[in-house]
């Protein structure tokens, strides 16, 4: 006898993030705040009340209503997951049937292609230009052509730090028979959310996470906004305790102290601008060799020549950032941080760096 693994598994890799100690972290596009010393107390009375035997609040009603308040939207139109990315995979499930097309892009974030092929779509990558943007038109023109259930990607962008204006987003979610699902990860950084206007269409979901800009990753949180009747749709086919109640205290928490996350975010805004005031020095020092991309997001993108050597470079000076072929993403961190990544990048493109 034999167990054979099905086909779809066969060509998958398990998720391998940057794993060992670094001296300077800038590759996930975390948040570089720990929480405040009153958020710790007040998430620890929470921890002390909490009903342990119980099952978590399947819906997280508490948690949602405080998300939409801080964002100014009701709170029946959120649904709660288990990252953003668990997110990703119930939207998948809902409404994907086995050979629906779903539209993604590349470069984008990579897990949506992979949620897609777990439900068996099939999965057109569309290329971005070679200016790193999305061309509406053409995408508008592929939806309708090939049938596109889903057409999926990040705004900003994660890698490109390229933002989207609100305009381009609406034309496109107007002009195709499919759903759209918008990831606003990074758009506490960026101003063109759709997050008020979900009810306005029937094909618009929005994802938004904890991980970035509210600066909680280690909980795994993130929300899906949406009209009812595709928020009833996602309450149906999520499993029923998809977020635990610990999460749920601990966003409740984090939510009911909303200066504290406006504060965050203009700090880290600070900090974005800090890095790229750096990054354009270099900029002017090396016109040849180095190129900045974007930076609508808390991380930069630049085009580097030799951006695998100075990524080892980086290295093996303790500081970690992501390479994508011939670019860096940069996360922005504690101004230290910054000074010292610039500096190290500084030294390699001078060439006083070996890698
Ligand atoms: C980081 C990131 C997420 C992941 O969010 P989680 O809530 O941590 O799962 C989703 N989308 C994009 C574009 C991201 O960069």
């Amino acid at each position: 006898m034999a167990f054979e693994l099905n086909e779809k598994l066969l060509n998958l890799q398990p998720y391998e993030p940057i794993s060992g100690e670094y001296r300077i972290r800038l590759d996930a596009n975390e948040s570089f705040i720990p929480p405040s010393e009153e958020l710790v107390q007040s998430i620890a009375q929470r921890m002390a009340g909490l009903k342990y035997n119980r099952y978590p609040d399947p819906y997280a009603a508490e948690l949602c209503g405080l998300f939409a308040k801080f964002y100014g939207i009701k709170g029946e139109l959120v649904t709660a997951g288990n990252g953003s990315d668990e997110l990703i995979s119930v939207i998948m499930n809902a409404f994907i049937q086995k050979g629906d097309r779903v539209i993604c892009f590349s470069p984008d974030f990579s897990m949506y292609e992979f949620y897609s092929e777990i439900v068996e779509s099939n999965c057109i990558v569309l290329p971005k230009n070679g200016n790193l943007t999305i061309d509406i038109d053409e995408v508008i023109s592929e939806a309708n052509a090939s049938g596109a259930r889903i057409i999926i990607f990040s705004n900003p962008c994660n890698p490109t730090s390229i933002g989207i204006k609100r305009d381009e987003v609406r034309r496109l979610i107007k002009n195709v028979n499919s759903l759209v699902v918008l990831d606003e990860a990074y758009m506490d950084f960026y101003d063109q959310s759709l997050i008020n206007e979900v009810e306005s269409y029937d094909n618009l979901i929005i994802l938004r996470t904890c991980s970035k800009a509210v600066g909680m990753a280690a909980i795994r949180l993130g929300f899906a906004i949406a009209n009812k009747r595709l928020t009833a749709a996602l309450k149906c086919v999520k499993t029923p305790y998809n977020v635990n109640s610990v999460t749920q205290a601990i966003g409740c928490a984090v939510f009911s102290n909303p200066d504290s996350i406006r504060r965050a975010i203009v700090r880290i805004n600070s900090s974005r601008d800090l890095l790229s005031e750096e990054l354009k020095k270099l900029e002017k020092l090396f016109p040849e060799k180095l190129k900045i991309i974007a930076n609508s997001a808390n991380f930069v993108y630049t085009q580097v020549y030799g951006a695998k050597d100075m990524f080892a470079y980086l290295m093996k000076e303790g500081i970690i950032v992501r390479c994508f072929g011939d670019y860096l993403r940069i996360t922005a961190g504690r101004n230290y941080e910054n000074l010292e990544l610039a500096a190290s990048m500084e030294k390699f493109l001078s060439g006083g760096g070996k890698s």
